[in-house]
């Protein structure tokens, strides 16, 4: 699985980082990225539960 964010529609709320440290960090500017393209089996459940609760549907998960 890979996921990344659209930092043009990311809104820096941080659920994605608080459902999933791993995968995800919100950067300086308030955005969130991914550190990893592709997501380790063990966070895929949590990637995908962030993906749905993201308020701004700002992750691309493929
Ligand atoms: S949950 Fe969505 S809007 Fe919030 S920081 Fe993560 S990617 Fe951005």
């Amino acid at each position: 699985m890979r996921v990344s964010v659209d930092d043009d529609v990311c809104g820096g709320h941080g659920v994605c980082v608080m459902l999933c440290p791993e995968v995800f960090v919100l950067e300086d500017a308030g955005y969130a990225r991914a550190v990893v393209e592709e997501v380790p089996a063990a966070h895929e459940a949590a990637v995908r539960e962030a993906e749905i609760r993201c308020p701004t549907r700002a992750i691309r998960v493929q």
